[in-house]
């Protein structure tokens, strides 16, 4: 059953959308009085339109019956005949995605699976709460409905059919681009390097992401090529940013495919003398995208650069292949901690026990631990207390082209040295 905790009684500032205005919203839930006091709560808000189920069978028959579904559907899990979960799967059957809002009183953990398998059947998820259900958490569930979350995976534009030979000219003519994102220093408030990400731009300003043309560049056997350009360019910019008086670290994502590449340490090796750049400012942070292919030819290619003083990092940690395996394995010197586990760990105490975990393996074996995608100042404050080395994200910085990075770091240390500093 759905409890609302009517509680407070502080006024919240909150106007419905026209969609839930029409469309209305299906309150699933056994209890009576409990769906009573959803219900109520709504109208206050001006949402008139609200049909009520009592079990799941019956929210399908109302569903089925609808000439248009309603814009939301505020679901609890455990119903008599069919459950949440039934319904869920039923309305996706039938092609039937109004958004969701779970209010459960199973376990967080639960939650959490239900809500992943939400996404996965491709419904707008705006909430997965564990009750007690606060008037402002489902106000920030249906606010969500004016702002839908942006989503990660970025997908390449539909009407572009890109093609492996647009992808080589790109490399060779230099059209891929690299901006960094800084990383700061939780202890000292100053910046503890940068991430190269690669940028690829048509000429008619059109932004392919990586996420696109990494996998394609992979797929094509065009991943060494683009992996030694963003080298090359990365290079010349710690040069350059070394003509200004800093030396800043550098990270580059190195596919899991290129190590086994025979000639990958010799390639880098080279190109850094040429530089007369220090090994000890470059790591490379390992992308475990695909499984190793080689892995004798990866383990010769990554202790060699590391005998030459270059440093690894295991990217992504804790999902898909980047494994508690691959530490045993690899002689990595950094832990990057997936931002799945920072943006969850605030709400959501099994997460925080996870990136807790994760960073006291991380101090155990002597290596620094890196959390990406901190958003927030809360998730920052958090991550400082678990003793977590350096964060990076949006709330440190956007990536910046190179001219900036410097201009950045000038600007925003003595800020983020007082955030560092502050309990
Ligand atoms: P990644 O290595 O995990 O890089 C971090 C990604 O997260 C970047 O996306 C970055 O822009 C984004 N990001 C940074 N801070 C935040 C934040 O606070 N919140 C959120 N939601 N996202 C944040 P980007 O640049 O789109 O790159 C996506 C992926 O493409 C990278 O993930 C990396 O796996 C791959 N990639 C990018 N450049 C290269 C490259 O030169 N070589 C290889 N092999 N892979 C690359
Ligand atoms: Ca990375
Ligand atoms: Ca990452």
């Amino acid at each position: 059953m759905i409890y609302l905790n009517t509680s407070t009684s502080i006024a919240i500032d909150y106007c419905p959308v026209d969609s839930l205005v029409n469309k209305g919203i299906l309150v699933v839930e056994d209890s009576r009085v409990q769906r009573k006091a959803v219900v109520d709560w709504l109208t206050r808000y001006g949402i008139n339109t609200i049909f009520e189920a009592d079990d799941g069978q019956k929210a399908l028959a109302l569903v089925e019956a609808m000439e248009v579904p309603p814009a939301v559907i505020i679901l609890d899990l455990e119903l008599p005949h069919v459950d949440g979960i039934e319904v869920l799967q039923a309305l996706a059957l039938r092609n039937v995605r109004p958004a969701i809002i779970v209010a459960s009183s199973v376990d967080e953990v639960l939650i959490g699976s239900v809500a992943a398998m939400i996404q996965a059947l491709k419904f707008p998820l705006l909430g997965a709460f564990q009750k007690p259900c606060e008037p402002a958490s489902l106000v920030d569930a249906l606010r969500r409905l004016e702002n839908p979350p942006a989503k990660n995976i970025k997908h390449m534009p539909q009407e572009l059919d890109l093609r492996p030979e647009h992808l080589r000219s790109a490399i060779v003519n230099n059209e891929i681009s690299t901006v960094y994102q800084p990383k700061l220093d939780l202890r000292s408030g100053k910046m503890a390097g940068a991430e190269a990400l690669a940028r690829w731009r048509l000429k008619d300003r059109q932004n392919i992401p990586p996420n696109v043309f990494i996998p394609l560049a992979e797929k094509v056997g065009l991943i060494n090529d683009l992996t030694l350009k963003i080298l090359d360019r990365a290079l010349a910019d710690m040069v350059e940013w070394r003509e200004q008086g800093i030396e800043v670290p550098v990270a580059i994502n190195l596919s899991a495919k290129c190590l086994s590449d025979p000639n990958l340490a010799n390639d880098i090796i080279q190109r850094v003398r040429e530089r007369d750049v220090s090994p000890h400012l470059l790591t490379f942070e390992i992308t475990e995208s695909a499984l190793v292919v080689d892995l004798a030819e990866a383990l010769a290619n990554t202790s060699r650069l590391r005998l030459k003083g270059f440093a690894f990092s295991i990217d992504d940690y804790g999902t898909g292949f980047s494994s508690m395996q691959q530490l045993t394995r690899f002689p990595f010197n950094e832990l990057k901690i997936d931002r799945s586990f920072v943006h969850g760990s605030i709400s959501r105490e099994h997460l925080r026990s996870i990136l807790q975990s994760a960073i006291d393996m991380g101090s155990r074996l002597g290596i620094t631990t890196v959390a990406e995608g901190v958003e927030t100042q809360q998730e920052l404050q958090l991550l400082k207390t678990m003793g977590c080395h350096h964060v990076q994200g949006y709330l440190i910085s956007r990536p910046l082209a190179a001219d900036l990075l410097l201009q950045w770091g000038k600007a925003k240390l003595q800020m983020h040295a007082e955030i560092c500093n502050s309990d």
